[in-house]
């Protein structure tokens, strides 16, 4: 476990684990001595205070895995520093993010080659709670959109931004197996405008149908 917990940072230590019938529970403690101030750069070893933080990480024996450490705050010591305090902060892991970048990796990883709602099903399996719209984000974040001229083939389906009260479609390269576009919107006369601007758009699929393709006449523009 501790090689596990040192691949994601050599500088944790693995403290101990429990397993629950949902997820491995891993508790580490940052062995740094000294952090740098991320807002000045400037070095610090005096402990301010410590807190618990805890975050998602990749599965460990076919279960979920959260990651419990006692974050510390020191005290930043440059008095031309506007802040007094800051917390330690990791490569692995965004400011403030409830999931490793390498779960997110791996979730990005198993959504590429499937729909949005069957990727959030088989991760809900012992990888991590992850909704369809948040699938639907991580695609779009992790990749530079493609040039339109260049998409001929896609899918389409829509999805929840917000609890089923806001509405878009995710739209797949199906050559590329990736995300090219999120319009917030799944009203046909928006979705019809909006596959427009792709000049060289030739079959167009719903989602669910995938891999079955259906011609654009489907959506009454061909
Ligand atoms: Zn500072």
């Amino acid at each position: 476990m501790d090689e596990f917990i040192k691949e994601l940072d050599a500088n944790l230590d693995y403290l101990g684990h429990e397993i629950t019938a949902e997820e491995v529970i891993i508790y580490v403690a940052s062995n740094r001595r000294s952090c740098s101030c991320p807002y000045c750069g400037h070095a610090s070893m005096r402990t301010h205070s410590r807190y618990e933080k805890s975050f998602h990480d990749l599965p460990v024996m076919g279960k979920k895995t959260k990651i419990i450490i006692e974050n510390r705050k020191f005290f930043c010591d440059n008095q031309d520093c506007t802040f007094t305090t800051f917390a330690e902060r990791f490569d692995f892991l965004k400011q403030n993010g409830k999931k490793t970048k390498r779960l997110i990796d791996k979730i990005v990883d198993i959504s590429l080659n499937t729909s949005s709602a069957a990727a959030s099903r088989t991760l809900k399996d012992g990888v991590a709670d992850v909704g369809k719209s948040t699938i639907c984000s991580l695609l779009k974040k992790d990749m530079p959109l493609p040039e339109k001229q260049s998409i001929t083939k896609v899918c389409i389906d829509d999805f929840a931004f917000r609890k089923r009260k806001t509405y878009g479609t995710v739209m797949v390269d199906i050559d590329m197996h990736r995300v090219v576009d999120l319009p917030a919107s799944r009203e046909v006369g928006d979705v019809t405008e909006w596959l427009r601007s792709y000049p060289n758009i030739q079959i167009v699929s719903r989602m669910d149908l995938f891999p079955i393709r259906a011609p654009l006449s489907r959506l009454g523009w061909a």
